[in-house]
């Protein structure tokens, strides 16, 4: 039996640089992120990937409270 949706969901090609760890495509010749950096450049941009990364988890958390706190509002104002 196939799936016809999930080639769609499929990123399509894509490859982890073992250099800076972001994702391109497959077929770049070099890494679009550090392809031209040097090792200095390259040790920033992946500071910043971890800054981000880090950054995105805290959001995340917040969202997962603020989530929290609404659905024990809405039980507040049910169970009363
Ligand atoms: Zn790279």
């Amino acid at each position: 039996m196939r799936f016809p949706l999930l080639p769609s969901l499929r990123t399509g090609g894509s490859a982890r640089c073992q250099r800076c760890g972001l994702r391109h495509p497959a077929s770049a010749e070099s890494c679009p992120h550090c392809g031209e950096l040097d090792d200095a450049e390259e040790e920033q941009l992946r500071r910043r990937v971890e800054r981000e990364q880090k950054g995105q988890a805290e959001l995340g958390r917040v969202f997962l409270i603020l989530t929290a706190v609404i659905v024990g509002l809405l039980l507040l104002l049910v169970l009363r």
